[in-house]
């Protein structure tokens, strides 16, 4: 018989990822989960659309019973089976992040013990959530440097508040193991990308003329794309590759913003990125914790755990700490929490 974990949903930064991950690590390690109070601070609190949609494919990987199952509810129960590989759609079915339903049913089907194929449907680049070009340069590399093999393709970009955004997910499992990420190494590539979709291109054209000109770079190192989408979007980011690592920088565009006020969003992430040396920003932090811990706990791969240095923990990465330490037997501690810091994980047992 398996324990159940009680998770209150409002405890530290009280939002969507401590749904997202303790579903996600209920159906890895098998502990049953209920999380109370979801999103209780929130202006529209418990679950919303792509909550939802990550809730039940969670339940879905693991082939889980799950109740509370709402929209607009505050609490979740997981009964987690055996994770199961294969193919699977998700849609959102709004312009909600399909991005953080990957990010949840990821982690589950790297445990699973044949590949998956997931189609997911809904937004690809919204404000606070990964964009699918942060997932794709960023993240999984860093998962692929861990053993498995995963690859996303972007067949049509979603936005807000059109949605209807499609990515195909690839996964091979392998067993984790660790690795430390202490420097970035010497810069190979630096890019900047403006997008729209049913928007004038001119609005990529202005963007990319000011980060030339705030930013110094050379016209190559900066392009702009028309991408086909179910209403209009824009987005401009910035991929900085070294040696060791990479980074996406993101800003969006959006109605009544002027193009040249969303760009000056990125070039002062990206100033800020050039002041430090650490080679794992602020998102990446967050989300490479939960891999690099499931490394520590399982135990399955050549290195257990490991360290990288970041330029912040944000108050969502504490919290991501406290749900990983929760449901794993690990200890994330973090040396020196002033201009950058040290986050190291290892087994706790
Ligand atoms: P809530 O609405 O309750 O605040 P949520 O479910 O929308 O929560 P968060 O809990 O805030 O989402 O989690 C957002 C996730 O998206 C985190 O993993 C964060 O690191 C990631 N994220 C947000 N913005 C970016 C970005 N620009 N680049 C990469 N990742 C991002």
């Amino acid at each position: 018989m398996h324990n159940l974990i009680s998770i209150d949903g409002s405890q530290g930064e009280g939002g969507g990822q401590i749904v997202r991950s303790s579903l996600a690590l209920s159906a890895i390690t098998g502990a049953a989960v209920e999380i109370s109070r979801i999103r209780a601070g929130r202006p529209k609190p418990g679950l919303a659309r792509q909550h939802l949609t990550s809730a039940r494919a969670a339940a879905r990987v693991c082939n889980g019973q799950l109740e509370g199952d709402e929209l607009g509810s505050q609490r979740l129960l997981l009964r987690p089976g055996p994770v199961t590989g294969g193919h699977y759609e998700f849609q959102v079915g709004s312009a909600g992040s399909a991005m953080l339903v990957l990010q949840t049913v990821l982690p589950v089907l790297l445990n699973a013990d044949q590949p998956s194929v997931v189609q997911l449907e809904g937004g690809t680049h919204n404000p606070m959530a990964p964009p699918f070009d942060f997932l794709q340069r960023a993240f999984l590399p860093l998962i692929n440097r861990m053993g498995p093999t995963v690859s996303v393709e972007l067949h049509r970009a979603g936005f807000y508040p059109a949605g209807g955004g499609q990515v195909t997910l690839h996964v091979e499992p392998r067993p984790l193991s660790g690795f430390d990420l202490l420097q970035r190494g010497k810069r190979v590539h630096r890019q900047i990308t403006a997008v729209v979709a049913n928007l004038p291109g001119n609005i990529a054209r202005r963007e990319v003329d000011v980060a030339r000109r705030k930013l110094n770079w050379t016209e190559a190192e900066c392009r702009q794309r028309t991408v086909e989408s179910n209403g209009p979007g824009n987005v401009v980011w910035a991929e900085m590759a070294y040696e060791h690592t990479t980074e996406v920088f993101t800003a969006f565009g959006e109605k009544g913003v002027p193009a040249e006020q969303v760009v000056n969003r990125l070039v002062r992430s990206i100033r800020r990125w050039m002041k430090h040396e650490a080679p794992v920003g602020p998102h990446l932090a967050d989300q490479l914790m939960l891999p690099l811990a499931l490394s520590a706990h399982q135990n399955a791969g050549a290195v257990s755990g490991g360290r990288f240095r970041t330029t912040e923990l944000t108050q969502h990465a504490w919290t991501h700490r406290d749900i990983l330490q929760t449901f794993l037997n690990v200890a994330i501690d973090v040396e020196g929490e002033h201009r950058e810091c040290e986050v190291v994980i290892r087994p706790s047992h």
